[in-house]
C-alpha cells in the first residue's frame, strides 16, 4: 500500500497520494508536482507552493523587522588582513589596499546619507598574472565580511543586441548568491574578471566577440557607478515581456580583475626602462623585475591598454598582485587553512590511515606546478595527477596505516601502493 493512501479525509498535515487530487495554488496536478499536503476540505498544496510561501513568509518578516544593521562592528583593516592571511599567501600590499577601500566601503553603508560630506564608493581593479590569488582575495574577503559574492566574466558579456550574455546577469548571479534576498545582494560584493579581454586595442584577445569592447566598458560602467538595474529574473537576455527584478547597484562593491598581459612593457616605456637583453637574465630575475614594474602601473598605462577613462575613473583603487615564486608556491601548498595538502591529508584521516608529505615532495610539487606558468593555479593539476592512483586504492588499504609521499612518487619514479608497494606501515 501506498504511503499516505489514507491518510486523508481531511487530517490536517498529512500528505497524499490521490491521483487526481491538484494543488488549490498553482492547480498543478499531483501527477505534475509529486506529493500534494491535504489540508481540511479538499485543499491541497504541492512542495513548490510551500517554499514559494515559506520565502514570501521570510520576506515579510525581514520587511517588518526592519533593515538589519549590516554588521554589529565593521571589522578593521588590520583585522580583514588577519583573516585574508589565513587563506592567502603573500600579496601584502594588495590586502592592506582591499582591507581599507572595504573598510571605507562598508563604513560608507552604515553612515547613509547622513552627514554632508558623501564618501564616494571605492571599486577596486586588480590586476596580476593568472593564479595570483585575485579571485581568492575577493571570495576571503565576502567571507571575512559575511555579505554575498558572486563571480563573473566579462569575456562572456556583449552590447545588447548581440549574442551573449548582458551584463545585468552578472548581477543575477549575485541575487542568487544572496538567495534572492534582495536588500542583502545590494550590499554584496562582485567580482569581474577578465576585465582586460574587453579593452579596445589590440589587445583584445577574444575573437569570438569582435564587437568592439567599448560597448560592453559602458554597460559595465553604468552598474559600478550606480544604477538600477533591471535584473531578468530566469537570467539570459532581455526580452520585452520579462518581469524584471529592479536591483540598486550603488552600495554593491565591484572587484574588477585582469591579467593584463603585457602592460608591463607600457610601465617600462613610460618609465623609459629598456626591455632589451631580457632574455639573458635568470628567470627569477625576470619574475623579480616583473614584479616591480608591475607595483608601478597607474592609470595611464591602463588606458593605454584600451580601457575606457570613465571606467577607470569608477575603479579608484588599482592594487597589483605580484606572481608567484617557488617558495610562494610551496606556502600555498601548506600554510592556508584549507590548503591542498592539508586537504588530502583529512581525507586520508577518513580512512583511518595518515598521509605525510616530504619536504622534497613539496619541492618538487611547486617545481612542477611553476612550470606550468599558470602560477598556484597550475598546483591542483599537478597534486591531483599524483594522487589520482592513491586515492584509486586507498580504501582498500589496511586501516591505521602511515604513508609519506616523496619527491620520487612525485615524479612518477615509484608507486605508493604494494598493488604497487607501501612506503612505510605502522599498524
Ligand atoms: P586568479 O588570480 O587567476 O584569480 P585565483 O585566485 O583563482 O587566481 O587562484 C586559483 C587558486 O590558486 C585558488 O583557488 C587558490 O587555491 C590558489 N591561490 C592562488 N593564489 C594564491 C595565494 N596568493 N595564496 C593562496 N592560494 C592561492
Amino acid at each position: 500500500m501506498p504511503a499516505g493512501k489514507d491518510l486523508g479525509g481531511g487530517r490536517r498535515g498529512a500528505s497524499t497520494s490521490k491521483k487526481n487530487a491538484f494543488c488549490s495554488f498553482c492547480r498543478k496536478s499531483y501527477r505534475d508536482v509529486g506529493p500534494l499536503v491535504e489540508g481540511p476540505g479538499d485543499v491541497y498544496i504541492c512542495g513548490e507552493c510551500i517554499e514559494l510561501c515559506q520565502s514570501i513568509l521570510e520576506q515579510e518578516q525581514r520587511r517588518r523587522g526592519g533593515t538589519k544593521p549590516l554588521f554589529n562592528r565593521i571589522p578593521t583593516p588590520r583585522e580583514i588582513v588577519a583573516q585574508l592571511d589565513q587563506y592567502v599567501i603573500g600579496q601584502t600590499h594588495t590586502k592592506k589596499v582591499l582591507s581599507v577601500a572595504v573598510h571605507n566601503h562598508y563604513k560608507r553603508l552604515t553612515l547613509g546619507n547622513e552627514g554632508d560630506c558623501e564618501i564616494e564608493k571605492s571599486n577596486i581593479l586588480l590586476i596580476g598574472p593568472t593564479g595570483s590569488g585575485k579571485t581568492l582575495l575577493a571570495r576571503t574577503l565576502a567571507r571575512v565580511l559575511n555579505v554575498p559574492f558572486a563571480i563573473g566574466d566579462a569575456t562572456t558579456l556583449t552590447e545588447a543586441g548581440y549574442v551573449g550574455e548582458d551584463v545585468e546577469n552578472l548581477l543575477l548571479k549575485l541575487l542568487h548568491a544572496a538567495d534572492f534576498d534582495l536588500e542583502q545582494a545590494q550590499r554584496g560584493v562582485l567580482y569581474i574578471d577578465e576585465i582586460d579581454k574587453i579593452g579596445k586595442t589590440s589587445h583584445n584577445v577574444s575573437i569570438t566577440r569582435d564587437v568592439s569592447g567599448e560597448g560592453v566598458q559602458q554597460a559595465l560602467l553604468k552598474m559600478l557607478e550606480g544604477t538600477v538595474a533591471n535584473v531578468p529574473p530566469q537570467g539570459g537576455r532581455k526580452h520585452p515581456e520579462q518581469q524584471y527584478i529592479q536591483m540598486d547597484t550603488t552600495n554593491i562593491l565591484f572587484i574588477v580583475g585582469g591579467t593584463f598581459a603585457g602592460i608591463e612593457d607600457i610601465v617600462r616605456k613610460r618609465l623609459g626602462k629598456k626591455t632589451l637583453g631580457f632574455g639573458q637574465v635568470s628567470g627569477q630575475r625576470n619574475q623579480d623585475d616583473l614584479a616591480e614594474v608591475l607595483t608601478k602601473v597607474q592609470t595611464e598605462d591602463i588606458l593605454a591598454y584600451g580601457m575606457i577613462p570613465e571606467l577607470v575613473g569608477r575603479m579608484p583603487v588599482i592594487s597589483s598582485l605580484t606572481p608567484l615564486d617557488h617558495a610562494g608556491l610551496v606556502r600555498v601548498l601548506t600554510e592556508p587553512k584549507n590548503a591542498l595538502l592539508r586537504q588530502y591529508k583529512t581525507l586520508f584521516e577518513m580512512e583511518e590511515c595518515s598521509l605525510e608529505f616530504s619536504e622534497k615532495a613539496i619541492e618538487a610539487i611547486a617545481g612542477k606546478a611553476l612550470a606550468k606558468g599558470t602560477g598556484a593555479r597550475g598546483l591542483r593539476s599537478v597534486v591531483e595527477d599524483v594522487m589520482v592512483d592513491i586515492m584509486y586504492e586507498l580504501p582498500e588499504q589496511p586501516k591505521g596505516s602511515k604513508y609519506v609521499i616523496d619527491d620520487q612518487i612525485v615524479l612518477g619514479k615509484r608507486h605508493l601502493f604494494p598493488t604497487q608497494e607501501v612506503v612505510s606501515k605502522s599498524a
